[in-house]
C-alpha cells in the first residue's frame, strides 16, 4: 500500500467529524471535511459535555456489544482529554465529578457492575457516603450512597473552535455542503469530485438520511447559570443522579461547571421530540428540570440565569443498537454515528478506531484493484 497520502472525505463537522478528520490527518491522510453545518450551530456545542463511564446519566445504552466497545473508546477518551487538560487546551478540564444515590449501590446489580468497573480506570476514585454532606446536597434529597473520580469536562465553545483549528492546521480542508440522498449512491460522484479513496460518515442525526435507517432523538437541555459572582455559589465539580431506569420520569440530575465563569444545569431526555425551541417558559420539563436541581442542591437557588442564553438544546443522536463505528462494505462507506448521550466520552476512541477502518478500506480498494 501507497503510505498515507490517499484522500479522505468526511461528512460532518461535530465532535465525531473533526476528532476523526484530525486523527485521520495525523495519520498522514490528505482529508476534507465537508459538512451542513458548523458549529455554533450543531448539537456538538449543545452537550454537557461531561465524560461518563458508559452507560452515561443519559446513557439508555440497550446493546450489550455496542457497550462493551464503548468502555474502551471512554477509556481512550480519558486518557487524551487528560493530556489535553495537562496541555492547557482551551475548553478541556479535569475536575472531581460525584455520582449520588438513593438507594445503597449492593441493592442495585447494574450500579454496583459500573462502580467497580470504573474505579480501576479513573483517577482519584473514592466511594463516600458523606460526599452529599460535603458538598451541600439536600438531606431532604435521601442521598445515601455516593462515589467520585476525577473526569474531564469539555466547554463546547472553546474547545469546538481548538478542534477546528487543529484540523485546519494539519491541512485538512473544511467545506460546507449538505449532501443529499443517500450516500451508498452518492459515493462515486462524491469520491470523484474530491479526488478521495474513502468516505467517513460523521453525520449525527442525519445518517438517518444518508444510510437511510431509522435514528431517533433524545431531546436535551441544559440550563445555564453564573457559577460564582457576587452572592452565587462557587462550584467546580459536577454534581450527578442518573435516570433510575426503573422509573417512568425524569429524574436525572446534572450539575456540571462549564468553566470558571458558567455551569450547566440538566437533564433532560425526551425520546422522538424534534423541536429545540424550548425554554424555561414554554416546556414544563424544563422548569421541572431546573427545579430539581435547585431542590438537590440548595445553594444554586443564587445562582443568577445566564441572561444572554438560560437554556440551550439539542437532539442526542440515537439508534436502537446505540453507536454505529463499522465499515459498511456494501455501500463502501466507513460509518461512526449515533454517540447518543456520549459523543464527547467516546470522541477519541472511535475517532481511533474509525482510522483503522479507513485504513483496511483503502487496502481493500488498492488490493482489489491489483487484480
Ligand atoms: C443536552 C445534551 C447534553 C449532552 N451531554 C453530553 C455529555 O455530558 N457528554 C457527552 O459525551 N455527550 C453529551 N451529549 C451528546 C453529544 O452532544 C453528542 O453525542 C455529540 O455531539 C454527537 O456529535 P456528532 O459529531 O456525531 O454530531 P453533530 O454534532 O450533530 O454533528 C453532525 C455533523 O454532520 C453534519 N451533517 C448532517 N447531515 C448532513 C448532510 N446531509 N450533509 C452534510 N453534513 C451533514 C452536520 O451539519 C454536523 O456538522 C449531550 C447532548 C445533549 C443534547
Amino acid at each position: 500500500m501507497r503510505a498515507n497520502s490517499e484522500k479522505v472525505l468526511v461528512v460532518g463537522a461535530g465532535v465525531s467529524g473533526l476528532t476523526t478528520a484530525l486523527c485521520l490527518a495525523r495519520e498522514g491522510f490528505q482529508v476534507t471535511v465537508v459538512a451542513e453545518k458548523f458549529a455554533p450551530d450543531i448539537v456538538s456545542v449543545v452537550a454537557g459535555a461531561l465524560w461518563e463511564w458508559p452507560p452515561a446519566v443519559c446513557g439508555y445504552h440497550h446493546d450489550q456489544i455496542s457497550l462493551a466497545r464503548s468502555k474502551s473508546w471512554c477509556v481512550t477518551s480519558y486518557k487524551v482529554f487528560e493530556e489535553l487538560a495537562r496541555a492547557k487546551v482551551p475548553g478541556v478540564a479535569m475536575r472531581r465529578s460525584n455520582f449520588y444515590f438513593r438507594h445503597p449501590l449492593e441493592e442495585s446489580p447494574n450500579d454496583l457492575h459500573k462502580m467497580q468497573e470504573l474505579a480501576g480506570k479513573v483517577r482519584g476514585f473514592v466511594r463516600d457516603r458523606s460526599l452529599a454532606e460535603r458538598n451541600g446536597v439536600s438531606p431532604g434529597y435521601g442521598v445515601v450512597d455516593a462515589y467520585s473520580h476525577m473526569a474531564p469536562m469539555i466547554d463546547t465553545d472553546q474547545y469546538m473552535v481548538w478542534l477546528m483549528q487543529q484540523v485546519r492546521m494539519r491541512g485538512v480542508q473544511v467545506r460546507q455542503l449538505r449532501i443529499e440522498g443517500l450516500l451508498a449512491d452518492r459515493r462515486a460522484e462524491l469520491l470523484d469530485r474530491f479526488d478521495a479513496k474513502a468516505v467517513v460518515c460523521c453525520a449525527g442525526l442525519g445518517t438517518a438520511r444518508l444510510r437511510g435507517v431509522s435514528m431517533y432523538p433524545l431531546r436535551g437541555a441544559l440550563v445555564r447559570v453564573r457559577n460564582g459572582g457576587l452572592r452565587g455559589p462557587r462550584i467546580d465539580e459536577a454534581h450527578c443522579v442518573s435516570h433510575d431506569e426503573r422509573r417512568d420520569e425524569q429524574d436525572i440530575v446534572f450539575i456540571v461547571p462549564r468553566n470558571p465563569k458558567l455551569l450547566v444545569l440538566g437533564g433532560l431526555a425526551e425520546k422522538d421530540e424534534w423541536d429545540t425551541n424550548i425554554n424555561l417558559e414554554n416546556h414544563g420539563p424544563v422548569r421541572e428540570m431546573y427545579e430539581r436541581c435547585l431542590a438537590f442542591m440548595p445553594a444554586l437557588r443564587n445562582a443568577k440565569l445566564d441572561p444572554d442564553e438560560p437554556v440551550r438544546a439539542g437532539l442526542r443522536p440515537f439508534r436502537g443498537e446505540n453507536v454505529c463505528l463499522e465499515w459498511d462494505e456494501e455501500s463502501q462507506v466507513i460509518y461512526n454515528f449515533a454517540h447518543g448521550g456520549a459523543g464527547f466520552s467516546f470522541s477519541w476512541g472511535c475517532a481511533r478506531e474509525a482510522v483503522g477502518l479507513v485504513r483496511s478500506a483503502v487496502q481493500d480498494r488498492e488490493y482489489s484493484r491489483s487484480f
